[in-house]
């Protein structure tokens, strides 16, 4: 009798157990996924994408080059109140590498002044133009240089289908697309992206969410 007790004691542990297995991987939250944007804001093309961004519900992260920013306040206002992260290109698109510490600093901060100028926030990551990047300057700037993991080379190409087809094979959970606002066709590619990847249970964050957590 005691024997069968404490057998069916055991076996109501497992079972136990394997109901929580089961309870968690129902609750384990979509598997996240961010789009970047490089090298706007663009009057032609952000409007566009941001509209689409918004009606699916898309928060995104936008690096956006000082230069660009300052022509175009009205859309740093809006990549900002629409929930989306903007981060630092730098403000004429340079290779931080071949500047001096000084021109590169400047690079960062007259971005960084342009953009808080809209945001009242320091703009605490940054994309480095061309992927190259200083490890003395993260300290110095107090900026988070943010890279990418899917790269469908959306500038070389207009071909949307192209870009589509490149993204949505190779994306997994927690990738960070590298895509540009200044172009149509990547705009367009974007949304399908989104409409793609949406449907097959990815959740779409800002960066800094794969980036810190
Ligand atoms: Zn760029």
């Amino acid at each position: 009798m005691d024997l069968n007790n404490k057998t069916g004691a055991e076996d109501s542990g497992q079972l136990k157990e394997a109901v929580d297995f089961v309870d968690s991987s129902v609750v384990r939250e979509a598997p996240r996924i961010a789009l970047t944007f490089d090298d706007g804001p663009n009057a032609q093309c952000t409007g566009r994408l941001l509209d689409g961004l918004k009606k699916r519900g898309v928060k995104a992260t936008f690096f956006l080059i000082g230069m660009n920013a300052k022509d175009n306040p009205d859309l740093v206002k809006r990549i900002y109140e629409e929930g989306h992260l903007i981060g630092n290109h730098t403000y004429h698109h340079v290779d931080i590498t071949k500047k001096s510490d000084e021109e590169a600093r400047k690079e960062i901060e007259d971005t960084d002044k342009v953009i808080s100028s809209v945001t009242g926030e320091h703009v605490e990551y940054m994309r480095p133009p061309f992927g190259v990047w200083q490890k003395n300057l993260e300290l110095e700037m107090d900026v988070m240089p943010v890279m990418w993991s899917v790269d469908p080379l959306d500038w070389t190409t207009e071909n949307t289908d192209e870009i589509v087809n490149k993204v949505v094979t190779e994306t997994e959970e927690n990738d960070i697309i590298l895509l540009h606002d200044c172009y149509e066709s990547s705009v367009d590619a974007a949304l399908r992206i989104v409409d793609i990847l949406q449907k097959k249970g990815f959740e779409f964050v800002t960066a800094d969410k794969l980036i810190m957590e």
